[in-house]
């Protein structure tokens, strides 16, 4: 019987090539099963994104979804939690994404894990590696790949990346994520998404989550100007294991 290897894709650029570089490796000698955390909350491009890669690849994306939230959405896990971000983490990583992996895991057998790591990200995989799953093949990272060089063989192969790194967002998750604290983060969303802005606003503001931080300072979204600027957004990934960090 062979080995199942299982690649999370995030509808990201790095997890696509990831998904293909073990078609190409392992295509022949092992099972492998492509396999995606939906989340309501991204840009509708994605799914775009994701039938596009279906056929790069040759080979079909199923999902995995935790029972608890059979609609997949941030906002639902929020008003459930009443918590969105803070010192816990974020509860949308944990139950649609580390939970929806976890009881994907109880009913399949998975020998190895393959994750959109890339060489830049060298820390993350190790982080996965010592604390979730030892077994992952670092397909991307053993190939000295980076995010850069991802888009770029992409881009070659005449695959057209999700809308939302076009718009200026630094990768494909949730518009509005609530693990964002820059206010030029918050700011580009609410100049591209207002309605977005507007609901993330009033439900932090009903939760009591001050998600911005200004001048070293936490503030609630509807606290914030539009003229209100940090530093760069940070080029960061949600993906199955989203740790806490500053966008
Ligand atoms: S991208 Fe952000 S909002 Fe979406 S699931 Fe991950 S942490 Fe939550």
């Amino acid at each position: 019987m062979k080995k199942l290897i299982t690649v999370w894709f995030s509808c990201g650029a790095a997890s696509a090539v990831a998904a293909k570089k073990t078609i190409e490796k392992y295509g022949q000698t092992h099972d492998i099963l492509i396999v995606n955390n939906p989340i309501k909350e991204e840009h509708e491009d994605n799914r775009r994104f994701l039938k596009q890669i279906e056929e790069y690849i040759q080979h079909p994306i199923i999902e995995a979804v935790n029972s608890k939230f059979p609609n997949h959405s941030i906002v639902e896990v929020f008003d459930k939690k009443k918590y969105m971000s803070g010192v816990l983490g974020a509860p949308c990583t944990l139950e649609l994404k580390k939970e929806a992996r976890y009881q994907f895991e109880l009913s399949h057998n998975i020998d190895f894990h393959v994750l959109g790591f890339t060489i830049d990200e060298w820390q993350r995989q190790k982080k996965f590696n010592e604390g979730e799953r030892g077994n992952t093949l670092p397909v991307l990272i053993e190939n000295f790949i980076t995010k850069d060089d991802c888009f770029k063989r992409l881009r070659k192969d005449a695959i057209k990346i999700p809308e939302i790194y076009n718009i200026g967002f630094p990768n494909a998750n949730c518009i509005g994520c609530v693990k964002a604290q820059s206010p030029t983060y918050w700011n580009l969303v609410r100049s591209e998404f207002p309605l977005i802005f507007q609901q993330r606003a009033e439900q932090s503001r009903r939760i009591g989550c001050k998600l911005v931080k200004l001048h070293g300072k936490r503030i609630f979204l509807d606290e914030l100007k539009p003229s209100d600027k940090g530093g760069k957004i940070r080029n960061w990934e949600c993906g199955i294991f989203c740790s806490m960090g500053e966008i």
